[in-house]
């Protein structure tokens, strides 16, 4: 489907938009920016847009001769102008959308990814595996340089992140292979509930070539199923950190194995990698490591291009980051931990945890992860806004473990956190920071929070090594 509305409203003047705004405006496009904060950084952005032809208004409802809106993934569907956008008949869609629209005949198909946790880690890999095979690749989408762009550059291939937000606002993408990490409870604030949350993930299989799905996860391997036994194009291919059946991606031993893009599935396996080649390793940098792996075979990546993808693979900053080992103790800055589901492959990583907790969790259930997670742990440290309910669920599923709590009205809250959790900790365990909720009750944004972690251990290790 092309692009065929003449006039456009952007909904929304951050990174996605201003990028989309471009686009339509290169393309002969009449557009209307509509912004609903007008701080420094708006006013920057607005300034910019107008130079090249673009209107921006700061607030204000649809604009009458709008006939296509592109909205910002922030924005929930029940904005005012998103309402009266659908009311009118006006179609809103996702910049994800908008770039497929225009993808020029013969452009580089997507090879696509989705998940509550684990997108950015699986994607980085995925780039890396095709780069390693000699591919043009990118990563794209919720990570790096805006879709929209990147579909008009000579790539071969792109490696494509997609949140739930962006696949609300999508509906025509044909990925030639797509995958789902995993399913859990977040953000279930924007879109209302459990199963719609879980539906929208699920669009990202509709039109895509090969459906990659975790089936050691419930709800992802659910989201598989109608393409499992379709007889036609489609094709199901499921990883496991398990022995893997045939048709699928897993482990045997201390080995990654692809029993699905094969000769013969039924009795051959391939050989793509050792445990080792995944780090930092943990159980669910493997998943991410089978999925990315899954998505580079269906297109062709070798074997030893998965590997060496695996090695070249830099881990992002502020993702089970080893930060020091201050008097026998590791500390983790798994910063980026900013929902239950992901503290709990986190917690599981370790074997005897002190936890440094709290923050915003945005109504998520934590009762499951502290009941999972109580035989691992030797101590609690929590912090920030939702604290106490942390404090209950621990009080509910591992009452003897000792919790302290660090309030944020304290100066130096960090340096408290450290020296309760080094109070806590024995040599040998590991101190990690695996929040469970948002920073932003504290920080301004989960990185911070990590920066202000690793900051009060090197003060830790600066103390205890002047101390002797
Ligand atoms: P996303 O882009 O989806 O937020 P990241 O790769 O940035 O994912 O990882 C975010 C956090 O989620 C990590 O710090 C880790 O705590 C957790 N995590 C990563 N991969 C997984 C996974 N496959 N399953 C569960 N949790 C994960």
């Amino acid at each position: 489907r092309a692009v065929t509305a003449e006039t456009v409203c952007v909904a929304g003047l951050g990174v996605s938009g201003a990028a989309a705004a471009r686009a339509l405006v290169r393309s002969g496009h009449r557009v209307v920016v509509v912004e609903t904060g007008d701080g420094p950084r708006q006013r920057a952005a607005a300034a910019a847009l107008t130079a090249i032809g673009a209107e921006v208004r700061f607030g204000g409802g649809l604009p009458p001769e709008a006939g296509l809106v592109v909205t910002s993934p922030g924005w929930r569907p029940d904005t005012p102008l998103l309402v009266e956008a659908v009311a009118r008949g006006v179609e809103v869609i996702g910049e994800v959308e908008l770039a497929w629209r225009r993808r020029p005949s013969g452009a580089a198909p997507w090879l696509a990814l989705t998940g509550t946790n684990g997108k950015t880690t699986a994607v980085r890999m995925l780039t890396a595996m095709l780069t390693a095979a000699g591919h043009d690749a990118v990563a794209v989408g919720n990570v790096g340089t805006p879709i929209v762009e990147a579909v008009e550059e000579p790539h071969d291939v792109l490696a494509v992140e997609l949140s739930s937000f962006q696949l609300h606002w999508s509906s025509s993408l044909a990925p030639h292979a797509a995958a789902v990490l995993n399913v859990a409870d977040d953000h279930l604030d924007w879109h209302g509930s459990m199963d719609e949350y879980a539906r929208v993930k699920g669009r990202i299989f509709e039109r895509a070539g090969t459906v990659v799905y975790n089936a050691g996860d419930e709800r992802a391997a659910r989201l598989a199923a109608p393409y499992l036994d379709v007889a036609g194009t489609v094709r199901a291919v499921g990883f496991t950190l398990g022995v893997p059946a045939s048709g699928m991606l897993g482990v045997v031993e201390d080995l990654l194995v692809d029993r699905a893009f094969v000769p013969d599935p039924v009795t051959a396996a391939e050989e793509l990698a050792t445990l080792a080649d995944v780090r930092p390793f943990a159980p669910h940098n493997v998943a991410n490591a089978l999925a990315a792996a899954a998505l580079a075979r269906a297109y062709g990546v070798p074997a030893e291009a998965v590997r060496r993808g695996l090695l070249d693979h830099v881990p992002d900053p502020h993702r089970i980051a080893h930060v020091a080992r201050v008097g026998g103790v590791d500390y983790v800055d798994d910063s980026k931990a900013t929902n239950p589901h992901a503290a709990a492959a986190s917690l599981a990583s370790y074997t005897s945890v002190v936890w440094v907790a709290g923050g915003l969790l945005k109504g998520a259930d934590i009762d499951e992860l502290v009941r999972g997670a109580a035989g691992r742990l030797r101590g609690a440290v929590l912090l920030g806004a939702d604290r106490a309910r942390i404090r209950q669920a621990l009080a509910r599923h591992a009452a003897n473990v000792p919790v302290v709590e660090v309030p944020e009205q304290d100066t130096g809250v960090m340096d408290r956190v450290v020296a309760e959790a080094a109070g806590l900790a024995s040599p040998g365990d590991t101190v990690l920071l695996a929040p469970a909720g948002a920073s932003l009750d504290m920080f301004a944004n989960y990185g911070a929070r990590g920066d202000a972690f690793a900051a009060a251990v090197d003060r830790l290790a600066a103390g205890s090594s002047a101390g002797g």
